[in-house]
């Protein structure tokens, strides 16, 4: 059965539209535009790259999921900005058809050509901090010179800290370097369901053939073959035929190979082989570069305030950092109103990593009192004290500003909650931090350093 793109994208509509609320669909699906489908790729525009992206990160799976359903086999969905992409031509497809077994199996860069990288995953994009170093360099070794150095390359780290982000991006610069060069990229899941899939057809011998003729094997998320005898078998084979062939595999996972649970030892050695890195959590720095760099290169402009107050409370991974300024800008187009501080606080109020953030429902004075003095080495009762010692003024007045910043709780209000204090003299310890913040480093170091414990005092 033939489908045309528009066929196939209303379809796909169809069944999202089933499966998602009225209101989301109505604000991010309702005013794509399919404007092309080859054999390996349906192009699809979106108003803006925030909708692109938005798309991409909620929604990926799920569309992709409903065209494999509705093709009886994965495409590649690219959603571009409109007006930025160029239309490709129109071609109709083949259905599958869930009996046909074709003779002649498709070399997976037919159905995951390397179009199937994400574009916008490259190095150029990428922020690195002290955090990913190795991890970064790691990669632009192995794109340099493919199964040389580090073979495989194991990344490894938590969710939205860029190991899929690195993986394609490694992909993307051996296919510019040399276009022909077959790379195949899924995730272990993928590669489970693809074998599952094979077994009950019959049809483990293509499957085989299949990977093994990957010049560059990219396997995202490996802790997903945790557990699974049969899939770690067939990967085993695979990784060994692609090995001695001399080929490039790259893997990734949330954890270091030895510590994922029920994965057989033959597979921890090999995945040890080559070099093991690790991506861990941003520091504020990378963090606020990260949002930097985001916001140029998407043309928007955001205050350094909203960064700071962004960077600030996102800790724990890029993705989060990310996702709150997508939920910001949709937050003030939605609602008409210009970005601010106030209005990102209230924009993100419970976005923030559950115990980090603004939102009142977390946080008490109470709390940032006991991190303050915990900092400090003080007694919480010394800081509620009126005692006016050198040591303990700043802590104090640092303790005023958080509950300001964090809570937005009234001058008088806290005033009272230290020994009351008059408002002024509120307003003044307040300021005095807010100077010192600007010209002082290590203090303003040690007021992130309790914000971002926040929530995790015992
Ligand atoms: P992971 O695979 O580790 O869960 P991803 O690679 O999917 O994480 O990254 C999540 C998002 O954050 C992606 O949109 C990615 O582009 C972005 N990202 C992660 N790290 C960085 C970084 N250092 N610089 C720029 N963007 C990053
Ligand atoms: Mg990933």
């Amino acid at each position: 059965m033939e489908f045309t793109a528009e066929d196939l994208w209303s379809r796909v509509l169809e069944e999202a539209q089933a499966h998602l609320k009225e209101q989301t669909y109505r604000t991010w699906l309702k005013d794509t535009v399919v404007v092309g489908l080859t054999d390996s790729d349906l192009l699809v525009e979106a108003p803006s790259q925030f909708h692109v992206e938005w798309l991409e990160d909620k929604y990926g799976v799920l569309l992709a999921d409903v065209i494999r359903k509705i093709l009886g086999r994965p495409l590649n969905l690219r959603i571009e900005c409109g007006g930025a992409a160029s239309p490709v031509p129109v071609p109709n497809i083949e259905l599958a058809t869930g009996t046909s077994s074709s003779p002649t199996p498709k070399f997976p860069s037919e159905i995951l050509p390397p179009s199937f990288l994400n574009k916008r995953y490259t190095f150029d994009r990428f922020v690195v901090g002290d955090n990913s170093r190795l991890a970064v360099a790691a990669c632009q070794a192995v794109a340099q010179d493919p199964a040389r150095m580090y073979n495989p390359l194991f990344l490894y780290g938590g969710v939205g800290l860029g190991k899929t982000h690195l993986m394609h991006a490694t992909g993307n610069a051996i296919s510019k370097e040399a276009p022909s060069s077959r790379t195949v990229y899924l995730s272990a899941e993928q590669f489970t369901n693809d074998l599952v899939g094979a077994i009950q057809k019959g049809t483990t011998a293509q499957f085989r053939q299949l990977y093994r003729q990957a010049d560059l094997l990219l396997v995202d998320d490996v802790q997903f073959l945790e557990g699974k005898e049969r899939t770690q078998e067939e990967f085993f084979y695979t990784f060994n035929a692609l090995y001695d062939a001399r080929k490039q595999i790259v893997l990734t996972s949330d954890r270091p190979p030895k510590e994922i649970p029920g994965l057989e030892e033959r597979l921890v050695s090999r995945f040890e082989w080559g070099l093991v890195a690790d991506i861990k959590q941003p520091d504020y720095e990378t963090r606020m570069a990260i949002l930097i760099k985001k916001a140029a290169d998407d043309n928007l402009t955001l205050e350094h305030n909203v960064i700071d107050l962004i960077a600030r409370f996102c800790t724990s991974s890029v993705r989060e950092l990310e996702g709150a300024v997508i939920k910001l800008l949709a937050y003030s187009s939605l609602t008409n109103q210009e970005i601010t501080t106030d209005l990102a606080k209230i924009a993100l109020r419970g976005t923030f990593g559950n115990q980090h953030g603004p939102s009142e429902g977390d946080i008490t004075p109470k709390l940032i009192c006991e991190a303050v003095a915990k900092s400090w080495h003080i007694t919480e009762d010394a800081l509620g004290s009126k005692r006016r010692t050198k040591d303990l003024n700043i802590p104090r007045q640092v303790a005023m500003y958080l509950i300001k910043d964090i809570l937005d709780c009234t001058l008088v209000q806290i005033g009272k909650m230290f020994g009351d204090r008059d408002h002024s003299t509120v307003i003044h310890s307040i300021r005095k931090i807010e100077e010192k913040i600007e010209r002082d480093p290590s203090l303003r170091r040690k007021i992130e350093s309790v914000r971002e414990n926040l929530g995790q005092v015992d």
